[in-house]
């Protein structure tokens, strides 16, 4: 690839002058897909040899339930269900670092069509309550009858993040909405719950890789530290944007903007 990559920036001074600035960028574009890549092969490589351990563990643990667990001494025991559950972890990482260098590299844009969005919450609020297991209470609201334009895939997937934070980082007894309604822009998709929300300081780097409140504690909730930055780049590939508002002890609530131009009308019921 023989391109060059300037970046230009002007500056105004006063009526009459200007600065015309350029800047060689083509070794820094360079370095970033060569990043991107090595993260994406290297997810994948890594795929296949977590599938066949996770599938012998699987084996093993059957037989050990089949053979009486007793029979086996209780730190093996404790070390099976440890591997169990750190190859399980893996396999999430993996599948999250490599959907999120896809949607870095792919232009994306392909498989888009309206999607019904009152049908796609409750499957989303159906897989989120099963985390919850009854912890808290999760809610869908819809106030907006036109259908989104996207890919289900990943709108289900930016979706389904916020919903699983929601119900990891708040306590039992809370309330988790999701809705669908108008916005000035266009329309949005909101997750709130009424948690402890989150300190205003962390918020600007919320979407970043690996960024975490607490460490020990999202470690704990199975999470993966790159929910958000998923989130914010199924967004990107929509046109739309995410905002974050939390006051510490009052809640959180995170809204996805999508303009205009990605709603359709909605689905028109068969006339007879
Ligand atoms: P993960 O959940 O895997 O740690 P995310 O990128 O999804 O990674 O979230 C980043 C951090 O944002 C979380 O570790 C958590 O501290 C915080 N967070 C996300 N959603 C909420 C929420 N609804 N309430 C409180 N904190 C949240």
């Amino acid at each position: 690839d023989e391109r060059l990559i300037l970046q230009f920036q002007i500056t105004l001074y006063g009526d009459d002058e200007r600065l015309l600035m350029a800047r060689d960028i083509t070794r820094l574009h360079r370095l970033e897909q060569m990043r991107r890549d090595f993260v994406a092969n290297v997810s994948h490589e890594l795929r296949t040899p977590l599938t066949v351990l996770a599938g012998y563990l699987e084996t093993f643990s059957s037989y050990v339930a089949e053979n009486g667990a007793d029979r086996l001494p209780p730190r093996f025991a404790r070390g099976l269900s440890q591997m169990q559950e750190q190859t399980t972890r893996m396999q999430n990482l993996v599948n999250d670092l490599l959907l999120l260098s896809r949607l870095e590299i792919d232009q994306g844009g392909d498989d888009h069509t309206p999607l019904a969005m009152d049908a796609l919450l409750e499957s989303v609020r159906r897989d989120a309550e099963a985390l919850s297991a009854g912890r808290q209470r999760i809610t869908v609201e819809v106030e907006e009858a036109r259908r989104l334009i996207g890919s289900e895939q990943e709108i289900r997937s930016a979706i389904s993040n916020l919903a699983f934070n929601a119900v990891r980082y708040t306590p039992e007894g809370c309330q988790v909405t999701l809705r669908w309604k108008p916005h000035p822009q266009g329309a949005c998709v909101e997750v709130e719950d009424d948690g402890d929300g989150i300190d205003p300081v962390h918020i600007p780097r919320l979407t970043e890789r690996f960024y975490r409140v607490d460490k020990g504690r999202s470690a704990a909730t199975g999470g993966t530290g790159l929910g958000l930055a998923i989130v914010k780049h199924v967004l990107l590939r929509h046109d739309a944007r995410l905002e974050i508002e939390s006051r510490p002890g009052r809640g959180a609530r995170f809204r996805c903007v999508y303009p205009a131009a990605r709603l359709a009308a909605p689905e028109s019921v068969a006339s007879a």
